[in-house]
C-alpha cells in the first residue's frame, strides 16, 4: 500500500493558508449580500402592517357610512310614525288621546333631531379618516418602490454572486483535502468562533493579524521559519509568514533546497 508522502510543515501551513483564502472569498460574498435578504424581509413585513392597517381603517370608514345609511333610515321612520300619528290626530276621541299622540310626535322629533345630529357628527369625520387612509396608502406606495428596489438589487447580486459561490465551493473541496486532518478541526472551529472568519493570519507590525496581541521576537523567528506549527498565544489563530500568505517572495537564503 503506497502511503502518502509526509507533507512538510510549511505545506501543511500553506494548505490551510489557501483554504483561508477561499473561506475569506466566501465570507465576503456573504457579507455583500448579508443585510439585503434582511432588509427585504423587514419591508415585506412593514408593507404586510400598513395593508391591515389600511385594511382597518378602511372597515372603519365603511361602518362610518353604515351609521349614516342606519341614522337615515332611523329618520325616515321617525317621519313616518310622525305622518301616522298625525294622521291620528283627526281622530281623536279625548283629550287623553290627543296628548298622548302629542307627545308621541315630540319624542319621534326629537328621535329624528338626535339621528340628524349623528349623521353630522359622522359626516364630520369622514374626511379625516379618508385623508388619514390616503396617508397611509402614499407610505405603502413609498414603501413598496423601495421593496421593489431591494429585491432587485437582491437578485442581480444573488446572480452575480451565485455562480462565484458555486465556484470556490468547488474550489474548497479540493482545498480541504490537501488540509492535514487535525488541523483542519482546529482551524474550523476558530474561524466559525470569530465575526471576522479568520482563523490563519499572518504577523503584521509585531502583532497578531487577528486580535492584535504582540508576538515575541523568538515566536516571529519561528513563524518566518515555518518548520513549526505556531498559534497566536492571545486569540490561537494560526500564524504564517509572508511567503505563505504569497504577501512576500522567498528569501535567498530560504530557497536552498
Ligand atoms: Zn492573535
Amino acid at each position: 500500500m503506497a502511503k502518502k508522502p509526509e507533507l512538510t510543515i510549511e505545506e501543511r501551513l500553506q494548505a490551510l493558508h489557501n483554504l483561508q483564502v477561499i473561506d475569506t472569498d466566501l465570507k465576503e460574498i456573504e457579507i455583500l449580500r448579508g443585510s439585503l435578504p434582511e432588509e427585504v424581509r423587514d419591508l415585506e413585513d412593514v408593507i404586510e402592517g400598513l395593508n391591515t392597517r389600511i385594511e382597518r381603517m378602511t372597515n372603519g370608514l365603511n361602518e362610518s357610512k353604515a351609521d349614516i345609511t342606519a341614522q337615515n333610515n332611523r329618520i325616515k321612520e321617525s317621519e313616518t310614525l310622525i305622518e301616522r300619528y298625525k294622521r291620528q290626530l283627526d281622530e281623536v276621541r279625548n283629550n287623553r288621546e290627543f296628548e298622548s299622540l302629542n307627545k308621541q310626535i315630540t319624542l319621534e322629533s326629537l328621535e329624528a333631531k338626535l339621528s340628524l345630529k349623528k349623521i353630522r357628527e359622522i359626516e364630520g369625520s369622514l374626511e379625516a379618516k379618508e385623508e388619514a387612509i390616503n396617508k397611509v396608502k402614499e407610505r405603502m406606495t413609498s414603501r413598496q418602490g423601495d421593496l421593489d428596489r431591494k429585491r432587485a438589487d437582491l437578485e442581480e447580486i444573488m446572480s452575480k454572486t451565485d455562480e462565484d459561490e458555486k465556484k470556490l465551493l468547488r474550489k474548497r473541496e479540493r482545498a480541504v483535502k490537501k488540509v492535514d486532518a487535525r488541523l483542519l478541526k482546529g482551524y474550523d472551529r476558530i474561524r466559525t468562533g470569530y465575526r471576522n472568519g479568520l482563523s490563519v493570519v499572518t504577523v503584521e507590525r509585531d502583532a497578531c493579524g487577528g486580535c492584535f496581541g504582540k508576538i515575541p521576537p523568538q515566536t516571529r523567528l519561528e513563524i518566518s521559519q515555518a518548520n513549526k506549527i505556531i498559534v497566536c498565544e492571545h486569540c490561537g489563530r494560526l500564524l504564517v509568514n509572508d511567503v505563505i500568505a504569497g504577501i512576500a517572495a522567498p528569501e535567498p537564503a530560504k530557497a536552498k533546497k
